[in-house]
């Protein structure tokens, strides 16, 4: 989660960061249109429907003590047919005031990555583990999780994308269940079960965007991008190769 910051840290990291994810990059992937037909439409608009019953359970939830502490609950936004899923660890304090994901800090880069995919935020779908934002940006709790979780599996089942892309260890690891350390699961597809009678998901981890601002090195940089590559492959997806860099 993002913590307090030095703006002459900020502003450097903001010009590589548009280096390295945009400028460095000659993005010759087209951004997706997706094609519906008639039927596609219907599904489509019943998806959005879904989704939107849930984030109005969300946005009433009371399960745990963050309900009565948030400005607003961010229940997670984008397309009802996305393709990638991303999820998140939890608000933060921007999301908490917007009441939409990753919308501060982490959120650009987040959006600059996508960009870099040749992608539109419009494209994805972005979530949380937690809909509420911890107090403080603390980490999430064992039992917050658990309350949480099933908003989540119920998105994932709407959604159904054919990739999730888990940002940071405690995404990957609730949707993965599993203690391993992000460092030993990230480069690497697992698999998240979506429930009895339904195909594995097929699921990336990677570091957090919050993480990489924090650790802003070339080498992390390189590994989220060697991570959204294989995504995108996987996809049959055309990978924007990098120009200067
Ligand atoms: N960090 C997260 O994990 N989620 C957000 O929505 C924003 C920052």
């Amino acid at each position: 989660m993002e913590k307090d910051v030095d703006v002459t840290k900020v502003a450097r990291q903001h010009l590589e960061m548009d280096d390295f994810f945009t400028g460095g990059f000659t993005t010759k992937a087209k951004v997706s249109e997706p094609k519906l037909s008639q039927q596609d439409n219907a599904a489509s608009a019943g998806a959005a429907a879904e989704l939107e019953k849930i984030a109005d359970e969300v946005r009433q939830c009371r399960k745990c003590n963050l309900g009565s502490q948030r400005t607003n609950a961010v229940p997670g936004e984008g397309n009802p047919n996305a393709r990638i899923l991303f999820v998140g660890e939890g608000p933060g304090a921007d999301e908490d005031a917007q009441g939409r994901p990753f919308v501060g800090r982490a959120g650009k880069l987040l959006d600059k990555i996508i960009a870099a995919c040749g992608l539109k935020r419009s494209d994805v779908f972005i979530a949380n583990i937690l809909k509420c934002r911890p107090p403080g940006n603390r980490d999430p709790r064992a039992d917050e999780i658990i309350n949480c979780f099933p908003y989540l599996q119920s998105q994932i089942e709407i959604i159904n994308p054919e990739i999730i892309v888990a940002l940071g260890a405690p995404a990957a690891r609730t949707l993965l269940n599993t203690n391993k350390p992000i460092g030993q699961l990230r480069g690497q597809f697992h698999e998240y079960y979506a429930g009895l009678g339904r195909p594995p998901i097929k699921l990336m981890p990677t570091y957090h965007t919050a993480y990489l601002l924090r650790n802003y090195s070339q080498e992390n940089r390189k590994r989220v991008w060697e991570d959204m590559k294989k995504v995108l492959a996987e996809l049959d997806l055309p990978i924007p190769e990098q120009g200067r860099k």
